[in-house]
């Protein structure tokens, strides 16, 4: 061992690649099924994904209240163990399914399609899924939806993207929310937007500040809502 360096253990140390890839393929097959369905139904479906704590299930709320005259909407709350989130936008007259996953620290194709089994597809016209608080594992899991949000705060800081490439890559929209909050945090708002395009330069980046309803609108441009 040379001394100073630092010793990393690879991500082929850590997985079994060939069985993590057969989920993954599984995975991606019932996203397909879960994608005919909607569309069959005439669903627009959305991944919210995002910490704990970043704003995710506000944002919903917001949008509901926004887009409720205009579309029947329903929601699939994904949490490790609560049904908070799913109670929150219930209250808007929105039929919520919450999927508590246990030990699983994402949503994937198989528990959603599981959620669609619970709704009355005929009564719902947009479908918001909240995925479980969690950066990381939830972008490798597609889950059938037309669009990826990944919701980030300023108060988590500003190494948000750069820690967390791969559901930058794979997401459509990015939501920078709590912005009212980034001179008091120290964040820059600009960093989070550049790291954001330079790993992904088709993402659309939004600044919300989602508890006094600022850029929603233009959330709902970026969903095409
Ligand atoms: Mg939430
Ligand atoms: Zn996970």
């Amino acid at each position: 061992m040379v001394e100073n360096e630092i010793i990393t253990v690879r991500e082929e140390e850590i997985l079994d690649i060939e069985v993590n890839k057969d989920i993954l393929a599984a995975n991606r097959r019932l996203a397909e099924a879960a994608k005919k369905k909607l569309d069959d139904e005439g669903i627009i479906a959305i991944d919210i994904m995002g910490s704990v704590g970043s704003g995710k299930t506000s944002i919903i709320e917001r949008l509901v209240e926004k887009l409720k005259g205009k579309y029947r909407i329903g929601m699939i709350a994904g949490d490790v163990a609560t049904t908070i989130d799913a109670d929150r936008v219930e209250r808007h007259g929105v039929q919520a399914v919450q999927v508590n996953t246990g030990r699983e620290c994402h949503l994937d194709a198989n528990l959603v399609g599981k959620a669609l089994e619970k709704f009355n597809l005929e009564t719902i016209d947009l479908l918001f899924i909240e995925n479980v608080g969690n950066l990381i594992c939830p972008g490798d899991y597609p889950l059938g939806t037309h669009k990826q949000v990944v919701v980030i705060s300023v108060t988590e800081g500003e190494y948000m993207v750069v820690k967390h490439p791969l559901i930058f890559k794979e997401a459509d929209v990015a939501v920078i929310n709590k912005i009212d909050l980034a001179d008091v945090m120290g964040t820059s708002v600009e960093k989070l937007v550049k790291d954001a395009e330079s790993i992904n330069p088709n993402i659309e980046v939004i600044k919300t500040d989602a508890k006094n309803g600022v850029g929603l609108d233009d959330l709902i441009k970026a969903l095409n809502l």
